[in-house]
């Protein structure tokens, strides 16, 4: 194991540490016992395409020296994808619980990218009205977004992650071995939200990601250590301002979102990785600040140019402008009818909610 950095997220009786390195799975049992001393009963929720990474952590927790007294493990594998963000899922797992005498004496561990974080996170939330959650993401995106802050939920039909709860993890162990296995194409993806970092307030982070493409495209154990601890340190910050999303700091997450979602949506679920259409997303939102004066040149052509050097796209062969504004009226940020957007002003490391924009501006923030 090399490079142990514990993070905080500070949030009064909700607290919690971000652990961050390489091979830490190999000790979780042990810290599974400083943390939980009484806890007997682990709920292992993992994503299919991690399965051996489950067995080896099911057999850590087994182990005598790690079990103290006894301890028992239900293991629940969820099938790859967005799909298992439904409410049959959900329902398989609380039954699963239920039947394995789960209490708040339990622990849930969610292993697997944001999916499985999401809905294992979700199934610790409602179940017995709550029991603790460890979260140990498997790739880049829930390693530097989703496994830290909270969010939880599922889909409906047509309607993504519109059902759900905030629900603070005790834990969240990052170890970047479990990434071994992840595809490039997932990886990259996963770039995406760390470029955001970068924009909306780690202008440092920007400029390492600019100097140091090469080391992260080929996963340098060094250049993946820094990039995750400064995302994960950023969405720290922002969640410990506006937990529940209330003061608008959280919003600027987003940056990004409000495009991409539009993408996703229209362009059909599993046509564009998150990332990728984020990645889109965030070009067309530099462009509209330009247009709008926040904005110079420069800045949209530097921030494309470092997308381009990741590997991910900037562009949507054949926009479709008005389905694309048609799918925003969905986003969360609009108020009475207007739509806001998340955009950078002035220099990298800063954005502002800005509202009042008009269809025609979209439009040719899309096209131009
Ligand atoms: P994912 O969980 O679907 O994982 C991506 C793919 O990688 C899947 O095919 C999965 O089976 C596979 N996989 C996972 N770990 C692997 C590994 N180590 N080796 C090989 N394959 C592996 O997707 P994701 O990109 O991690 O997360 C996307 C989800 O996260 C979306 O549902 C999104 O809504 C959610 N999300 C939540 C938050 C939040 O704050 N809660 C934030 C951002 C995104």
């Amino acid at each position: 194991m090399t490079q142990l950095s514990p993070l905080r997220v500070e949030l009064g009786d909700r607290s919690y540490e971000i652990l961050i390195g390489h091979g830490l799975l190999g000790d979780l049992a042990i810290r599974l016992n400083a943390l939980f001393p009484t806890n007997r009963h682990a709920v292992l929720i993992y994503d299919s395409q991690v399965a051996d990474m489950a067995r080896q952590v099911r057999q850590g927790l087994l182990e005598p020296q790690a079990v103290g007294q006894s301890r028992r493990v239900t293991e629940i594998e969820i099938p790859s994808g967005e799909s298992s963000k439904s409410t049959v899922e959900l329902h398989r797992i609380w039954e699963q619980m239920l039947s394995a005498r789960t209490d708040r004496g339990s622990i849930v561990l969610a292993l697997g990218g944001g999916v499985v974080g999401d809905l294992a996170g979700f199934a610790a939330a409602t179940f017995s009205r709550g029991i603790p959650l460890v979260q140990i993401p498997t790739t880049l995106l829930s390693q530097v977004d989703s496994s830290v802050g909270g969010k939880t939920g599922i889909n409906l039909p047509g309607a993504k992650n519109s059902v759900g709860a905030f629900w603070q993890p005790s834990l969240v162990v990052i170890d970047t071995q479990t990434m071994a296995t992840l595809p490039q194409r997932e990886f990259i993806s996963g770039l995406a939200e760390v470029v955001k970092y970068g924009v909306i307030l780690l202008p440092e982070l920007f400029e390492y990601l600019e100097g140091n493409v090469d080391r992260v495209l080929a996963r340098n154990p060094d250049s993946l250590h820094r990039i995750i601890t400064e995302s994960c340190r950023a969405k720290a910050q922002i969640v410990q301002s506006d937990e529940r999303e209330t003061s608008g700091l959280r919003a600027i997450l987003n940056y990004g979102h409000t495009f991409g979602h539009a993408i996703e949506a229209t362009a059909g679920y599993g046509r564009w990785l998150h990332g990728e259409a984020i990645a889109i997303g965030m070009h067309m939102a530099a462009r509209l600040a330009q247009l709008l004066g926040h904005i110079d040149d420069h800045f949209v052509s530097r921030q494309a140019t470092l997308l381009e050097k990741l590997q991910l796209p900037i562009a949507l062969p054949e926009a479709n402008a008005e389905a694309l504004w048609e799918a925003m009226q969905h986003d969360k940020k609009v108020q009475d009818g207007t739509l806001r957007f998340i955009l950078p002003v002035g220099e990298l490391g800063k954005v502002n909610l800005v509202s009042g924009i008009t269809k025609d501006q979209v439009t040719i923030a899309i096209e131009s």
